[in-house]
């Protein structure tokens, strides 16, 4: 299957039937124990254009005990550096799969080509960092005296389950599958709904790199029939949740009945804090990718300006002149914002600003649905500002998760930060200032996972990355991404 064939038949039909219908499990497409499929959707038109199948708990135990066959009979015991050279195979077949990917991802998610593109990529490196990492996985030694020895070696939990949200569906499944296969896991995947097919492709891709039949396996469906019999399994050590707060308590409650392991990474509301010294440009081109970019579908976008009042309105008037010049279109035409990725989305996205004018605020730019201009089709809303919003305001508490900024003015400084901190979430938060001291002191005082400074989304798969407050708990990217799939053993004997 290439992009090319995707696309031609996508022109010609306006359908996808050469995708793959059907689970993978134990290393190959199967067919479900229920032959019923669901529909996936291009949001850049509003139309059906795949199928896939509707999975049962039937699958999901199947998928399972791959994995835990897997686990126990190749996986587990194979040396690290095999492992290391699987993923990093893994890594250049990505990038070989650069189009059919980021096209696939593209219709089923609506986010535009190049964003897409830039998700495989990502993708590819984060198989790159932790081939890197399987034979580093070193323990450590303990001082107990002459008579005794210890030490500590990391073991993998076991089989590892995984719930993508639709936002990010490739990057999330690589940042999941890769530390967890370093570790010597196995994995069991279950992708949104709304966007089923890069997680499946990508499981066909590993298989290709030569990672062993039940090693990865991917299970489509809905969250009640498919989600959660997997994270509700027996048989899974560990589970990855990437999601809705409201869903993350169902996960950590069915966790809690096995005391499973689980990482929880939510929603955000992240402030941008933009002081009076900062260097205006480089803070207009973050602001505007912090909350445009995926058309504001992003845990960690940059959903509240936190603006100093001195400048605020120099800055604003800027920033509404940038908006007015985005364009909107199908994300294969690579505009500058796509579309939103279902109609009941679209709708909650306007719900929040409706009931914001009804409030009396004041929209500074955008503020309603709209459509493709070249097509007049898809689920689309306009990029939004919402000026000198109240700290109490649910614009400024709810996640709305759509291309809407809320702007805080603050007094100053330490203004900026009560209004940042002023929060239920606590994933990222951005800093434009030009004082290096008052960057990092700021840094130190914002409860948030990760920080960025005069650079939004700055890092990459080396840093840590996950929430604090209700945005969850545990980490993944990063070092410590690995040792959530390990658990330490010590041992110490006594020798003399
Ligand atoms: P969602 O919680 O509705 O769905 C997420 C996944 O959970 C889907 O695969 C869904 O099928 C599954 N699911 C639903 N019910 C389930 C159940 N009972 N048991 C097990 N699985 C179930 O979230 P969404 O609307 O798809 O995604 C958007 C949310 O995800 C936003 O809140 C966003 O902030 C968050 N998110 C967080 C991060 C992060 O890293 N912190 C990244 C991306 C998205």
């Amino acid at each position: 299957l290439t992009a090319n064939e995707l696309l031609e038949e996508y022109a010609e039909t306006g359908t996808l039937a050469a995708l793959p219908l059907g689970h993978f499990i134990d290393g190959a497409f199967t067919r479900p124990a229920h032959n019923r499929t669901l529909e996936s959707f291009d949001p850049g038109r509003g139309e059906a254009f795949a199928r896939f199948t509707a999975g049962t708990a039937e699958d999901v135990d199947q998928a399972v005990r791959s994995a835990q066959k897997a686990f126990e009979t190749v996986w587990r015991d194979m040396a690290p550096v095999e492992r290391a050279r699987i993923l990093q195979k893994a890594s250049q077949l990505i990038l070989e799969n650069l189009d059919l990917l980021a096209v696939t991802e593209t219709l089923d998610s609506g986010k535009p080509l190049q964003e897409a593109m830039g998700d495989v990529r990502g993708a590819a490196r984060t198989f790159e960092y932790y081939a890197g990492a399987c034979d580093k996985l070193q323990g450590d030694s303990f001082p107990l005296g002459p008579n005794y020895i210890g030490y500590a070696i990391h073991e993998p939990v076991g089989v590892t389950a995984h719930i993508i949200p639709w936002n990010f569906p490739i990057s999330t499944a690589a940042r999941g599958f890769a530390p967890a296969l370093a570790a010597g896991c196995t994995v069991v995947a279950k992708p949104a709904e709304q966007t089923p097919f890069t997680a499946l492709l990508l499981a066909k891709i590993l298989s290709e790199a030569g990672l062993p039949d039940g090693v990865c396996n991917v299970v489509t469906g809905t969250g009640a029939e498919t989600g959660a019999p997997l994270t509700s399994h027996p048989q899974v050590d560990h589970i990855t949740f990437t999601g809705s707060v409201q869903t993350g308590r169902t996960v950590m409650k069915a966790a809690a009945e096995d005391i499973t392991r689980v990482v929880l990474e939510l929603g955000g509301k992240s402030p941008v804090v933009v002081l009076a010294d900062c260097d205006k440009e480089q803070a207009l081109d973050g602001v505007i990718g912090a909350i445009y970019e995926n058309a504001g579908q992003i845990c960690s976008a940059g959903s509240r300006l936190v603006i100093e009042k001195s400048i605020h309105e120099e800055f604003l008037a800027e920033l509404v002149v940038r908006v007015k010049a985005l364009r909107l279109g199908h994300g294969l035409k690579q505009p500058d914002v796509g579309p939103v990725n279902s109609a009941e989305h679209l709708a909650k996205i306007a719900g929040f600003v409706d009931r914001a004018k009804a409030r009396g605020a004041k929209v500074a730019v955008g503020g309603s649905i709209t459509q493709d201009p070249a097509t007049g089709k898809g689920w689309f809303f306009e990029p939004t500002i919402v000026d000198a919003v109240a700290a109490d305001d649910e614009l400024a508490q709810e996640e709305i998760f759509g291309p809407v900024l809320t702007v805080q003015v603050a007094e100053d400084a330490d203004h900026a930060l009560e209004l940042a901190n002023d929060c239920q979430y606590g994933l990222v938060a951005g800093i434009y200032t030009s004082d290096f001291a008052k960057a990092h002191r700021l840094a130190r005082k914002i409860d948030a996972g990760q920080i960025y400074i005069n650079e939004y989304f700055a890092g990459g798969i080396e840093v840590p990355f996950g929430g604090n407050k209700k945005s969850g708990f545990g980490r993944e990217k990063g070092l410590e991404g690995l040792k959530s799939y390990c658990k330490t053993k010590s041992i110490a004997a006594r020798i003399g």
